[in-house]
């Protein structure tokens, strides 16, 4: 018989609240002193320190389920975080500490080595949700902007070659579930049973532990790209640009041409930089919401549904093959994604790079100003993604331009799936 270890065999519930013992460090969410709010204590090695539900990594925790059981990582391997702090300070600002800002994100989440470090002194495995560096980018279509003398080379925020250089960020949600239950205007009782029904079961302390108010949902998480002057974003003096942008892979990475994805994207880019040249900043959030936070399966069976429909891919049948297939036309919350806006101090955008009116009506009911909207230059629309811009334009999307009526959606078609 193989050997095996009793201690790695035994399995820890967490779905209970210890009867015996230290209670978890409570977690009051919003409070301004880090000590007394409290850190987000997800570790799976000493389940008593345990203040959340869920695990860290989001979806990726599946992966370290994977190598665990393979026995190429130690269930108890503690991160060695020595150099890893951020390379830029974001905060404190104002609107960490709103109950009613932030309820998806840990405000001090990139701080923690700072602000926990007793914690860490006494043996807490504490690990950051939010990670800070610097890096270069480059996209082809910036060099074309360069050629064209729409972009500028000035050595400092793009560098020859066309390189910009970028504070990035990349966010894990952290969500705190009273608040998440009010910014969608339903219960906490309702939204944990779904959480926990939804998943297959996955995270029992959802119906069992209400003394565990955080949850870090197996969800992707957002990546910001800051252009510019970090400073810049929450001086009222400057002026600052921001695209929200939701992951988009086909376009995005592949460049498919059935949608405005990457373009828009790149646009947007751009007049992050035009802005961040004139003394401002420029922000890109890219938000893991992959086809409408529908998936990409669900998105290809629609891509065939539309080109298979009589009459083929038509703008105005658009939303509705869309909501045969997944049963709702949109499944992102555009509700929570101010939350990352806030954690950045953002209270004014003066150009916001985005046509979409529900990202806007989330942005402005969270108290943020909108001065300018930017949409998509019509030379930067590929022929194939006319129905969509057409359906979305006529749905409510910002423009300066036509708007189509039933019968000219009508006439807004698609390639076929054979051409
Ligand atoms: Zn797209």
């Amino acid at each position: 018989m193989p050997k095996q270890n009793s201690v790695s065999r035994h399995i820890v519930l967490t779905s209970h609240p210890s009867r015996v013992g230290p209670k978890p460090i409570p977690i009051k969410w919003g409070a301004s002193d880090p000590m007394e709010r409290g850190p987000v204590i997800a570790t799976l090695t000493k389940q008593a320190h345990r203040n959340v539900i869920g695990t860290h990594s989001g979806s990726y925790a599946v992966y370290r389920a994977l190598a665990v059981a393979r026995g190429v990582l130690q269930s108890d391997h503690r991160a060695d975080l020595t150099n890893t702090s951020p390379v830029e300070h974001i905060g404190p600002h104002p609107s960490w500490f709103d109950l009613e800002k932030i309820v998806s994100v840990d405000p001090f989440g990139a701080i923690v080595g700072e602000v926990f470090t007793s914690y860490y002194e006494q043996g807490y495995d504490i690990r950051p949700t939010i990670a800070i560096t610097k890096a270069h980018i480059n996209m082809p279509e910036l060099q074309e902007a360069v050629a064209k003398g729409r972009l500028t080379i000035d050595g400092k925020i793009m560098k020859s070659g066309g390189d910009l250089v970028v504070t990035k960020a990349a966010i894990e949600p952290v969500w705190y579930l009273p608040g998440i239950a009010k910014r969608f205007q339903i219960t906490e009782g309702d939204l944990r049973r779904a959480l926990f029904e939804q998943t297959g079961g996955m995270f029992p302390e959802l119906v069992t532990r209400s003394d565990l108010e955080v949850f870090l949902p197996p969800i992707g998480g957002v990546t910001v790209y800051i252009l510019g002057d970090i400073a810049a974003i929450t001086d009222p003096n400057k002026p600052l640009a921001v695209r929200v942008h939701d992951e988009c892979n086909g376009s995005d990475v592949f460049g498919s041409d059935i949608c405005t994805c990457r373009p828009y994207l790149v646009h947007g880019i751009e007049v992050c930089v035009q802005t961040a040249q004139e003394g401002g900043a420029g922000v890109i959030v890219y938000c893991r919401k992959e086809g409408r936070a529908l998936g990409e399966v669900t998105k290809f069976l629609v891509y065939n549904a539309r080109k298979r429909q009589e009459g083929g891919d038509r703008a105005d049948a658009y939303f509705e093959r869309t909501e045969c297939v997944a049963g709702v036309q949109d499944m992102r919350f555009q509700e929570l994604m101010p939350d990352v806006l806030h954690w950045l101090g953002i209270t004014r955008i003066d150009r916001m790079v985005s046509m979409s009116n529900m990202k806007y009506n989330a942005i402005t009911e969270a108290g943020i100003e909108i001065v300018e909207r930017i949409p998509i230059p019509e030379d930067l629309i590929p022929q194939d993604a006319r129905v969509e811009i057409e359906a979305k334009k006529a749905a409510g999307y910002y423009t300066t331009g036509e708007v189509l009526d039933s019968n000219g959606l009508g006439s807004v078609k698609g390639r076929a799936l054979t051409d």
